[in-house]
């Protein structure tokens, strides 16, 4: 551990190489899938990265941020706007007009569990929330997208493990939940997300992204989605190839972002970002 931190102070993470080789592992397990590497969003969980560090990932192409904590990703997101209205040419990011939410050339996601009393935040701040997990919240959004003439993007999350320590509502609830979200107006109903047991085999992960694509099907073939029902967010630095060959739409990737890697010969075990 203590060599750990001296490695991380010593060589910070160069996110870049590290975006190009996850964009890499994004694209050859969607070849392995037969799937459109295009169809899957990148999300970079910004947890343990720097403010430069999120900038640098703007630069090179990442568009899709997230935030697990609702404080968190207000303040990020008012940190990295400034920063691009303060850098000028340096961070000008060229087709910002020609993304979705007019010149806003980010999107923040709030995937991590969201208390009643931040939902409105997290209305006001996000691009879509993963982690709608009770009736309670499914109606609190419901009331603040209608008071506000809008749709607000959610996604249902799914506690596929049965991990009485995980959020998320469980697989035999989705299909009820489901039709409710569907019958409240202010909601977009987007898909589904879930999160993998941890575990050091990224082929455990399997059986839990297994369930949710069956649960997405099942919802869709019963016509309750709606129209806008498509994402399965699912796969996180450690498994998210394995949720690519299973459907993920959107997947969470942080360390594998904003570790640094051990340099050839480095006595450290390969973190994710380098193997594959
Ligand atoms: C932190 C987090 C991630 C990213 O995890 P990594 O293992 O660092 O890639 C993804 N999803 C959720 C909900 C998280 O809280």
């Amino acid at each position: 551990m203590k060599h750990m931190m001296q490695t991380n102070i010593t060589s910070p993470a160069d996110v870049k190489a590290n975006l190009r080789h996850v964009q890499s592992r994004i694209a050859a397990a969607a070849a392995r899938a037969r799937r459109n590497p295009a169809d899957i969003t990148l999300v970079a969980v910004t947890k343990s990265g720097t403010l430069e560090q999120i900038g640098e990932l703007l630069q090179a192409g990442c568009r899709s941020f997230g935030e697990s904590r609702v404080q968190q990703l207000q303040s990020r997101a008012a940190d990295l706007r400034s920063m691009l209205e303060k850098s000028g040419p340096k961070l000008a990011v060229p087709d910002a007009a020609a993304l979705p939410g007019a010149g806003v050339p980010v999107q923040w996601h709030m995937i991590g569990h969201l208390q009643t009393n931040k939902a409105s935040a997290a209305v006001t701040h996000s691009h879509l929330i993963h982690s709608v997990d009770s009736l309670r919240l499914i109606e609190l959004l419901g009331d603040i997208g209608v008071r506000r003439g809008i749709q607000v993007p959610i996604l249902l999350e799914i506690n596929t493990t049965d991990d009485p320590n995980k959020f998320g509502m469980a697989p035999s609830a989705a299909f009820h939940m489901a039709e409710e979200v569907a019958d409240v107006p202010g909601l977009k109903f987007m898909g589904l997300m879930t999160m993998a047991r941890h575990s050091k085999n990224p082929a455990d992960a399997r059986p839990a992204f297994v369930r949710l694509r069956e649960l997405f099907e099942d919802i869709a073939a019963r016509k309750i989605g709606g129209e806008y029902f498509k994402h399965l967010s699912m796969g996180m630095s450690g498994d998210f190839e394995i949720a690519i060959e299973e459907g993920a739409t959107i997947v969470r990737v942080g360390s594998a972002l904003f570790e640094p890697c051990p340099a050839a010969g480095d006595p450290l075990p390969a973190t994710a970002c380098r193997t594959g």
